[in-house]
């Protein structure tokens, strides 16, 4: 401005716009190299948004969000919140982004809604049930974008709960015409919620595919409209509550009638032959249906080829335990689920009965009605996960419909007998009868090429006490009470269908990547099962012993009330993280023990009604024993109330002051001290960490223990309490022992 002639800005100076206005100081965060500068440039790491003043400081992204937390959390809806970045970057303009990499596109919903947005909370709904998430929650400002580095950002991994068990009951068919079926069934009772709306879904029974295959009613009845006709059905009724949805009830199926010439028949109107046509063709259909019914009456169990031109055949009967009956809620021109010819599902809904496969005089005919054959082709073997009694347990692709799904296959050594071949397909005939959420799936076998082959659901997390200990103190109580819940719900269905497993153990317990359990092993004859567990009696049967009741080791007296006591013992196993039943107790030891009255006691961190559940799945008289529905009910009521599982079971041997509590105070070293808890596994963190006596061993903190690198949460648990209860022990009876 001197002299009225123009000069140039100085460095560390900038002049924007031109006009009489003075070169200025470059803003905080920026420097001027150069003279004659419009703007000054950004520090490394800083930046100016296109739409920031130039005389605005230079500025950063965000820092990460703060103190990321699940405020609510049910079986389909997440709620997190959190605080906004402790570095906003010098700006006001920071937003927020959520990334949820597990989570169906279009089925899950964010609300806020759009991409990026300013409140520090959203609600993720459209979740599944007992699926484990991991959200990102990023934060960005207006010059995220030009920094060549990723958002920071703040994540949670989250277990969605278990479903509300849906409370329908008694769904039934009401009428059934050529493309139409009609059901009912009864509104909740045991829920306090109002029901919002019920939805129905049906599917064909070999093509599994609910797309726009739904109703939703507020009535407790519907209609089905546009099937096909005589096609096998299964529908499935859920609740809306405020709550979210329930889960869908037991699958029912039906099979639709069939036009003949102009009449058709079905169950229409309490289940009435009806005739369109004039009463001659009546008493012809009537007469063709008598005759057929008693055809197939008097043929054997194993017939397999019922006549496809002719199905009712087949739909009009029901087999149970092997017998011929006719189906017990319907006559017998109804169709029911059953038919005998389908290869690969033969059977869901709880009116059907398991058939044991040896009451078979062949055991390929059982194979054959129950599993569906599989070409070779369709199977690629990836990986051997496992040795199986019979041959490799490998994880595959099963080619289905041009699609590639993951399987396990169970393979038969090449070169072994006939017998041993007949018991490895057993186990297809067996799980080829079940279709249920938590019991393992049977894709099918592969028979007429070598090796014989068994095709299962692929279960990525593989046995739940090798995954338990491998995971140890990593869960939730709520997720470890979804894993028994998951567990009593296959074995209540497999109770319905009358079937005793008789080797309900975790190590038979299958996970798989969203932490759902399945029951799986329905091995050969039960007598020599569970090679490394079992214990022979004196029958020469193989028992596993501390998994089973003691009315089934005395007199081998096996029912679903035996399968409820090792339910309890799996209910063990699972709150004790795999820990082994009865530790290194003799089988002997075992059974004396049980005899006495002695039962396991609490495992750490057991909820009391997990407790209490286990001690009546233990009571010696079986009857006295729930029933896996009533299992079910209790561990739903537990989940849904999550407030009833804080209440922490307290027993004698945890208690350290008790009378037998055995003495704490007179370990004369780290080592026997860790030996004791089976912790030696940190001896050399003890060490390393200047640990070295009982005296420093007593003062411990969990802060020490995290540095001397025990991290697990479950280890330092353990640890702690068994510091704390010598601690009490010194306090009450004096510090002789190990102390001087
Ligand atoms: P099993 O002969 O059924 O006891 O199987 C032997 C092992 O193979 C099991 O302990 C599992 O680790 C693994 N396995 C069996 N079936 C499956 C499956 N469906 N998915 C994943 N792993 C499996």
């Amino acid at each position: 401005m001197e002299k009225q002639t123009c000069n140039v800005c100085q460095q560390g100076t900038y002049k924007a716009e031109t006009g009489d206005g003075p070169c200025l100081p470059c803003p905080p965060f920026s420097q001027g190299p150069d003279y004659g500068l419009t703007e000054c440039r950004c520090n490394a790491g800083y930046f100016r948004a296109p739409t920031d003043p130039k005389n605005m400081s230079c500025t950063q992204p965000p820092s990460a969000p703060v103190n990321l937390t699940v405020s609510f959390v049910d079986q389909s809806t997440v709620i997190l919140s959190w605080l906004p970045p402790e570095s906003q970057g010098g700006r006001i303009d920071t937003v927020y982004r959520i990334r949820c990499d597990a989570c169906s596109l279009g089925l899950v919903q964010y609300n806020p809604s759009t991409e990026t947005f300013n409140e520090t909370r959203v609600t993720i709904s459209g979740l599944n049930a007992v699926t484990t998430y991991r959200f990102q929650i990023f934060a960005e400002n207006g010059v995220s974008h030009m920094a060549m580095r990723p958002a920071e950002f703040a994540d949670i991994v989250v277990t969605t709960e278990a479903s509300v068990a849906s409370s329908i009951t008694n769904i039934r068919v009401t009428s059934v015409k050529s493309t139409e079926i009609s059901i009912a069934w009864d509104a909740p009772n045991d829920d306090e919620d109002l029901v919002e709306t019920y939805e129905v879904r049906w599917f064909k029974r070999n093509d599994i595919d609910y797309s726009n295959n739904s109703l939703l009613t507020s009535d407790l009845s519907a209609t089905i409209t546009g099937l096909q006709q005589r096609t096998e059905y299964g529908v499935q009724v859920r609740a809306k509550t405020q709550r979210g949805w329930g889960a869908y009830s037991p699958v029912i199926f039906k099979t639709t009638g069939q036009v003949l010439n102009t009449a058709y028949i079905g169950d229409e109107e309490g289940l009435r032959l009806q005739l369109v046509a004039g009463g001659i063709v009546a008493v012809v259909v009537i007469l063709v249906a008598v005759i057929v019914l008693t055809v197939v009456f008097l043929r054997s169990r194993s017939n397999d080829e019922c006549n496809k031109k002719q199905p009712s055949d087949c739909d009009t009967l029901e087999y149970r335990n092997g017998e011929v009956h006719h189906s017990l809620d319907n006559p017998p021109i109804v169709a029911t689920h059953t038919n005998v010819t389908t290869p690969l599902f033969t059977g869901i809904s709880a009116s059907r009965t398991y058939i044991d496969p040896h009451t078979y005089e062949d055991p390929n005919q059982a194979v054959r009605e129950f599993a569906r054959e599989i070409d070779a082709s369709c199977i690629t073997i990836e990986a051997i996960i496992g040795g199986g009694e019979f041959g490799d347990v490998c994880r595959g692709k099963l080619k289905m419909n041009g699609v590639d799904i993951d399987v396990a296959i169970k393979t038969l050594k090449a070169g072994s007998l006939e017998k041993s071949r007949n018991d490895f397909l057993t186990e297809a005939s067996i799980m080829g009868q079940f279709e249920h959420p938590n019991v393992i799936f049977l894709q099918g076998v592969v028979t007429k090429s070598n090796p014989v082959m068994i095709i299962t659901e692929y279960m990525e997390n593989g046995s739940l006490d090798t995954f338990l200990r491998a995971n140890d103190g990593k869960f939730q109580v709520i997720q470890l009470t979804g894993m028994l819940r998951g567990i009593a719900s296959g074995m209540q269905y497999l109770s319905e269908m009358n079937y005793v497993h008789r080797d309900l153990a975790a190590r038979n317990v299958l996970v798989n990547s969203q932490l759902v359990c399945k029951i799986a092993d329905f091995g050969l004859s039960r007598e020599i099962e569970s090679a490394t567990e079992g214990a022979y009696t004196t029958r020469g049967g193989k028992i596993p012993v501390r998994w089973t009741a003691p009315e089934a080791i005395a007199f081998r007296k096996f029912t679903s009330a035996s399968d409820v006591w090792s339910m309890g013992i799996v209910c063990w196993e699972v709150m004790s993280y795999g820990e082994r039943p009865y530790w290194n107790w003799s089988n002997q030891d075992v059974i004396k023990s049980i005899e006495k009255g002695y039962r396991l006691p609490a495992p750490m961190d057991c909820p009391e009604a997990i407790y209490q559940l286990m001690l009546d799945c233990w009571q010696k008289e079986r009857t006295h024993r729930p029933t896996f529905q009533s299992i079910v009910k209790t561990l739903d009521k537990l989940i849904r109330v999550p407030d009833t599982l804080r209440k922490i079971a307290q027993n004698r041997t945890n208690n350290p002051l008790s009378a037998d509590a055995p003495d704490l105070t007179n370990f004369s070293c780290v080592e026997e001290w860790l030996n004791s808890i089976k912790m030696a596994r940190y001896l050399e963190n003890f060490h390393a960490g200047g640990i070295t006596t009982m005296d420093a061993v007593i003062n411990l903190t969990v802060k020490e223990l995290t540095e001397l690198g025990i991290t697990l949460v479950g280890h330092q648990k353990k640890i702690m309490n068994s510091v704390q209860s010598m601690r009490a022990q010194i306090r009450v009876n004096g510090s002789e022992g190990f102390l001087v």
